[in-house]
């Protein structure tokens, strides 16, 4: 028998590092979540930008239930056709020539920080370790990754963190030049900011990224965990900055919800990880790949692909006519289904309120940082939905108007 539990059990055996809603969420089909009490909930929030093809997706079940019947695990000391097929589409489709796999973003980045620091040590020597990242970026919790992050209340507590980590301000090509040396073995970038607010890197800044590590001879790494895999409307937000980096690390959507995320590498790059400079048990299991390799078949197609900036307009266009009427945001930004809404400065610090208030209405909603309302739907969310969401989102911001 299945033991009755509810929101209250959270707090009796779960660590407190999480703060969950009210709401207990059982079923979801398409953007539509049902709780334990089936209360219907229009989904703007996709997990965390993860189950960028709604719930239950029908292929994707059948991958799963079909793969289930035939093998989960092996261990890396043999591999398997679903990885294989897997790495081949993500090279075949990017600028990559080789590829590791992880079963998470912060994992897929711990590879890439490792990879970054064995590649300076092979061919320069110790001296070039140090890495530039961005203020206000996120990179995971691992504490190679909180270090890397440029948000410091993630680190607090945690130290001595790992060293050899320097931070400069985003879009801003001035710091880094002072910052980058021959001491540089690495510069890691999201090519837009998720958690820091949805901050978009400005094209000629991210083209300038580039040719300063040409000229320093490190590596350039792009953190498209979150904005790969169509969430910006192409296959990887590289390709409409129009700047390749020589790694690039990818979870989030890659899985649909299933854990899997991937480094990719060139082959130059790639070969500092060496046969047995790093690892991962679960890392290229038959399971998550065969899920992965799905996902990519049905976002990397023009129908899916095509969807997203229409999508795109018309939560731009709802979120203008929702601002027209309560003036609740000083900012409307993003690209594809990455979009957020900056808060007017006398709701400074409550984008949370947002949550907690749209969710009455039956509608998930996600913050990035505290002033920032973040929408990261699913990719194929019909436009039924879209309308029927930002109805709801409007009764929401209304609540938390009316109570200022
Ligand atoms: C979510 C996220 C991560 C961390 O991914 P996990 O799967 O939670 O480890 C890393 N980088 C970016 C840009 C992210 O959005």
């Amino acid at each position: 028998m299945a033991q009755e539990v509810t929101r209250a059990t959270f707090d009796e055996v779960m660590v407190p590092n999480y703060a969950p809603s009210a709401i207990i969420p059982v079923r979801g089909e398409g953007s539509r979540v049902w709780d334990k009490d089936n209360k219907e909930y229009i989904d703007f929030a996709g997990g965390i930008a993860v189950t960028a093809l709604g719930h239950s997706h029908p292929t994707l079940v059948n991958v799963m239930r079909e793969q289930a019947g035939q093998l989960w695990h092996l261990s890396n000391v043999m591999t398997n056709e679903p990885a294989l097929r897997l790495a081949k589409k993500l090279t075949e489709k990017t600028f990559a020539d080789r590829v590791f796999f992880a079963n998470s973003g912060g994992e897929a980045n711990e590879a890439a920080f490792k990879l970054v620091r064995r590649y300076a040590y092979d061919h320069f020597g110790p001296e070039k370790h140090e890495i530039i990242a961005f203020n206000k970026s996120f990179h995971g919790r691992t504490l190679f990754t909180v270090s890397v992050g440029g948000q410091a209340k993630y680190k607090e507590g945690f130290e001595p963190t790992p060293g050899g980590i320097k931070h400069c301000d985003y879009n801003n090509i001035e710091q880094l030049k002072a910052l980058i040396s021959d001491k540089t073995c690495a510069v890691v970038m999201e090519p837009i900011q998720g958690e820091g607010g949805i901050i978009p890197a400005d094209a000629e800044f991210a083209k300038q990224v580039r040719e300063l590590c040409d000229q320093h001879k490190a590596l350039l790494v792009f953190d498209e965990v979150q904005s790969g895999v169509g969430r910006t409307g192409t296959l990887y937000a590289y390709e409409q900055l129009g700047v390749t980096p020589d790694v690039l690390t990818t979870a989030k959507a890659l899985g649909n919800g299933f854990p899997v995320a991937a480094m990719l590498a060139t082959e130059d790059a790639a070969k500092s990880l060496a046969f047995g400079t790093h690892g991962s048990t679960y890392g290229g299991n038959p399971m998550a790949c065969a899920i992965a390799e799905a996902v990519i078949d049905i976002v990397d197609t023009p129908e899916v692909l095509s969807g997203i900036q229409k999508r795109h307009d018309l939560f731009v266009k709802g979120l203008t006519a929702i601002n027209e009427k309560h003036h609740v945001f000083k900012d409307i930004r993003g690209q594809g289904l990455l979009i957020g809404g900056e808060v007017v400065d006398s709701l400074a610090g409550k984008a949370a309120e947002f949550i907690k208030a749209s969710a009455a209405e039956g509608l998930f909603v996600l913050v990035a940082g505290p002033n920032v309302l973040r929408l990261a739907p699913s990719l194929i969310i019909p436009e039924k939905d879209i309308q029927e969401g930002l109805a709801r989102l409007e009764k929401a911001v209304a609540a938390v108007m009316a109570a200022q």
